[in-house]
Order: C-alpha cells, then sequence, then structure tokens
C-alpha cells in the first residue's frame, strides 16, 4: 500500500464523507441520549453507509473502465478507502466488544431514530447491521433468527 495512494483515498473519502456528513450529523443529535455502545453503532452505522456508496462507486467505475477500455489499478485507491472504512467499522466493533454486556443490551433496546428504523437491527455476535430480513449475519455468518 502505497502512501501516495492512501492520500489519494483519503482525499476522495473526505470529499465522500463531507456529501453524506449532514445526514451523519442529524442522526447524531438525534441519538443524543444513547449509551457510548449505542453512539458507536450508529457511528458505524455511517461508516457502512459510506462503505456500501463507495462500492457502488467502484461498480460505476469498473463499468466505465470496461466500456472505455482501462486498467484495474485505476480503482486500486477506491479499494483502499473501502479497507480504511473498514478498519474504522472494526476499530468501533472491538470497541463495542469491550463494552459490559449489560450495556451492549441497553443499546440494542434502544431504538435508533424512527425513519431509520424501519428494518435494522444487529448482529448479536459481531454487531454487524443486518436487515430483518436476513437469516444470517452477512459478515459473520452468525444466525440470526
Ligand atoms: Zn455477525
Amino acid at each position: 500500500m502505497s502512501h501516495n495512494l492512501e492520500g489519494k483515498g483519503r482525499d476522495l473519502l473526505s470529499k465522500l464523507s463531507r456529501t453524506i456528513r449532514s445526514g451523519a450529523e442529524t442522526l447524531m443529535q438525534e441519538t443524543k441520549e444513547l449509551t457510548k455502545v449505542g453512539k458507536l453503532k450508529v457511528e458505524v452505522l455511517s461508516l457502512e453507509n459510506e462503505r456500501a456508496k463507495k462500492f457502488e462507486e467502484i461498480g460505476r467505475l469498473a463499468h466505465t473502465l470496461y466500456k472505455e477500455g482501462g486498467t484495474i489499478e485505476q480503482l486500486h485507491e477506491h479499494f483502499e478507502a473501502i479497507d480504511e472504512i473498514e478498519a474504522k467499522i472494526d476499530a468501533k466493533n472491538k470497541e463495542i466488544e469491550k463494552a459490559p454486556a449489560e450495556e451492549v443490551q441497553k443499546a440494542e433496546s434502544v431504538s435508533t431514530p424512527q425513519d431509520e428504523a424501519v428494518s435494522r437491527m444487529y448482529c448479536t455476535q459481531c454487531g454487524a447491521l443486518a436487515s430483518e430480513d436476513d437469516k444470517f449475519c452477512s459478515k459473520c455468518g452468525n444466525q440470526l433468527r
């Protein structure tokens, strides 16, 4: 991983996060009363949102490269940006794991803001976001129902 590419990825990431920041800030404000674990989960949520957008972007770029002829190297900075996001998600999930069990339970009993809470749940094993329709966690494979 070269520092140059890392820097580029970070630039892109900061641009990207600016575009979603307003939404994330609203979410943070509404969840002020949450526990530390709850806040971490909201942060993980917004990072996963960022990652999903990044994947979409890569999909579009890959298609453009396919059509116009390019090299996969052109996507590297995007892959690295995703690595960075995943490192942040891992770090926050580890913090959540370290938290006392009763705090985690408290956080799980607090629902996310109404309009966001449609079909949102978390894996009890790794804390990854899962949809209510999911039978298994997409991250660790834990059985959810
Ligand atoms: Zn899981």
